[in-house]
Order: structure tokens, then C-alpha cells, then sequence
């Protein structure tokens, strides 16, 4: 059934499940440590928890389809109307969104190698053309992407930080794109772990959305904000834009608790910054243990590390094993095309020891 161009799909390969790999290799869940899916290892925060217990008793209402509150408060953060905003069932339906709103088939959208995994199953999804631009040092090249671009190019991707390589464009590297990116072409600026970069990285997205028309800055709660379960995301574009991707956007697309938590979890700063902190801390434990075992991994911008633990295409998948038997989940990324790395998650400074302690073991280097 269906169009050959939805059979073609590879599906999306999310982190296993604790209780899955427990039952899988005969494990005491409690004693699992997953740092596969770039969570926050502290969790959803305390604030949002209370804002979900009270927005309880209201589940028998639909949500609030506009997501009035929510909207409101991010429109005050970033000096944006309302009608500046979509929000999503996490970022991933505001990338998806914005693939069904701008591209017909046959059109082509450019994104770069090693880059998130979501562009080319959107880009698939709406039976458009991937023109996948060869990574530059694990990052994106800019100057390859722009000169990529065709002329039924509609869309290109850019994740900054990206995942899974944690690499990172400097704002006037990226201004100079956005600058010469033609202006029929949309620029979905993913920063999805844009709350995890030093103060001194910071770039205002948000302020060049008012300068190029063409811009769509797309951010999400699910990793420095920790409410990755309940799915909420944003995008921040002008009305034009805006106004195309809530028309395709299902009118219940982020649902009450999802909002209430988003609300408060928005105007917790202290919680950002606790995250912030804890990840830069294990950050450094987690590339320390790696110096001293010889592995290189690329240097990161988000709550992750690309590792390579070998040197043979295997070494991915089998080191992957070996950690889930010693009950450490993190994410092989063969489907990216890295077959000897994987991607670690920050985890909290336990975390960190059990997987480096298990890695150790693996590698036989105990
Ligand atoms: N963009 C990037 C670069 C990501 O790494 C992720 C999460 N893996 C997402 C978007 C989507 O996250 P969510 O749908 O939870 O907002």
C-alpha cells in the first residue's frame, strides 16, 4: 500500500525503553542508567510538576487550541506577537510542520550530513528530494549548503547545536547565511539545545527573524527545559509563516498538562541554570574519562558526546551491547552514518561514573 515514497522510509530509531532492556538482557530496571535520547538528567522540573497536578483536574476539557497562556508568555520572553508563534507536539511536528506547509513533491530540501535524522523523514514524508550536503569537520558547511541550494530547493534544515555531533556555527557565521540564502527558500534554524551554549556563544535568532522573512527559529522543552515526555516545542517566524503552519497544525496539537508545564517551566530560570551547570560539569567528566582512554569523540555544544569507541564498523553496535549487558543505554548512530561512534547523553555525575566505569569494562580497559 501507499506511495513509494513512504515505503522508502527508514523509520526513525529512538532510544530503547528501560523496562525493554531490562527485560531484554535480565536486568533490575532500577538499576538501568539511560543516557540515550539527550533527556535532562534532573527531570521535569519541580515547578512544572505542580502547574501538571493542578491542570489535572481540568483533562476532561479539551486544551486550549491557541495555547492562549503559553503564547502569551513566550511572546513577552522574545519581544514577538502571538501571531509570531506555532507551537508543537514537541519540535519535531514544528519541523515536520514546516515541510508539509512549504514543500511540494519532487522539491528539494538541503540538510547536512550527520544532521538530525527528523529532516530526512520529513523531507521523505511529503515525497521531496534530500540534497544531503557532506559535513565539514562533523558540522554543517554553510558555504557547501548555500552553493547546494537548486532552484526547487523550498527548505533547508540547519540544527545549531547540531545533534548527534554537537557541533556549532557562530552566530555571525550563521547571520552571513541567512544573508545570502535566497529568499524563496525557508531556513528551519533547529536549536533545539540552544540553552546549553555559554553565554559567550549566544546569538539573538529571534532578533534576525524580524530581518529575514525566511527565517523559522525552532526551539523545544524537552531537553535544558526537562519535559521531554509530555511534547511541547515552539516556532518563532514571522506572520506569514506562522500563519502556513498553524493552518496544517492539528487544532489539539499540545495537549493541557503539556502546556500548564511548558508555562512554568518557561519562567524558571533557576532550574535553566541548574541544568546549564550540571551539564558543563559532566561535560567534563565525561571528556576527561575519554582523554584518558585514548577515545576521541567531537567536541560538544549540547547535553552530549560523540565518542568513537573504535575503529572497525562494528565497534558502534558491539560496544552498544556490551553496555546495555552492563544496563547502560545510550544511542549506537550507524543510522547516521557512524558506525564506529555513539552518542552519550549527559547524564547526572552517577550517571556519568556508571557509564564510564561500564565503558571501561567493555573496552576491556577496567
Ligand atoms: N531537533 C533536534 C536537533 C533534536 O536533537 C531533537 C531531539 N532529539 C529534536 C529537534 C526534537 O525534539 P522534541 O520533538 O522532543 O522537541
Amino acid at each position: 500500500y501507499g506511495p513509494s515514497y513512504v515505503r522508502a522510509i527508514a523509520p526513525y530509531i529512538a532510544g530503547k525503553p528501560i523496562s525493554e532492556v531490562a527485560r531484554e538482557f535480565g536486568l533490575d530496571e532500577a538499576r538501568i542508567v539511560k543516557l540515550a535520547s539527550n533527556e535532562n538528567p534532573l527531570g521535569m522540573p519541580p515547578s512544572a510538576q505542580t502547574a501538571v497536578q493542578r491542570a489535572i483536574a481540568d483533562l476532561g476539557r479539551y486544551p486550549d487550541s491557541n495555547g492562549f497562556d503559553l503564547k502569551t508568555a513566550l511572546a513577552a520572553r522574545y519581544g514577538v506577537g502571538e501571531d509570531w508563534i506555532t507551537l508543537g507536539n514537541g519540535s519535531n511536528d514544528i519541523l515536520e510542520l514546516a515541510a508539509h506547509a512549504l514543500l511540494e513533491h519532487d522539491q528539494s530540501v538541503v540538510f547536512a550530513q550527520y544532521s538530525f535524522a527528523v529532516y530526512a523523514l520529513a523531507t521523505q514524508g511529503v515525497g521531496a528530494r534530500a540534497i544531503v550536503v557532506p559535513a565539514k569537520a562533523y558540522g554543517h558547511d554553510l558555504d557547501a549548503m548555500l552553493a547546494a541550494i537548486e532552484d526547487d530547493t523550498r527548505l533547508v534544515f540547519v540544527a545549531n547545536p547540531n545533534n548527534p555531533t554537537g557541533t556549532f556555527v557562530p552566530g555571525e557565521q550563521m547571520e552571513a547565511f541567512l544573508k545570502k540564502v535566497p529568499s524563496h527558500v525557508v531556513v528551519v534554524l533547529d536549536e533545539a539545545y540552544t540553552e546549553y551554549l555559554d553565554a559567550s556563544q549566544r546569538y539573538d535568532s529571534i532578533e534576525w527573524t524580524r530581518r529575514y522573512p525566511n527565517l523559522l527559529v525552532s526551539r523545544t522543552f524537552s531537553k535544558a527545559y526537562g519535559l521531554a515526555g509530555l511534547r511541547v516545542g515552539f516556532a518563532i517566524a514571522q506572520p506569514q509563516l506562522t500563519d502556513l503552519l498553524n493552518r496544517l497544525r492539528q487544532p489539539f496539537n499540545v495537549n493541557s498538562l503539556a502546556q500548564a508545564a511548558a508555562l512554568a517551566a518557561l519562567g524558571d530560570r533557576a532550574f535553566l541554570e541548574k541544568s546549564a551547570k550540571l551539564n558543563s560539569a559532566g561535560y567534563k567528566t565525561l571528556t576527561a574519562a575519554f582523554d584518558a582512554l585514548g577515545l576521541e569523540y567531537v567536541p560538544s555544544h549540547g547535553n552530549f558526546v560523540l565518542v568513537r569507541v573504535g575503529d572497525d564498523d562494528g565497534a558502534g553496535a558491539r560496544v552498544n551491547i556490551g553496555l546495555l549487558k552492563e544496563g547502560v543505554i545510550v544511542r549506537p548512530v550507524g543510522n547516521y552514518g557512524l558506525p564506529q561512534w555513539l552518542r552519550v547523553t549527559i547524564g547526572l555525575p552517577e550517571e556519568n561514573e556508571t557509564f564510564v566505569a561500564a565503558l571501561r569494562r567493555v573496552l576491556g580497559r577496567a
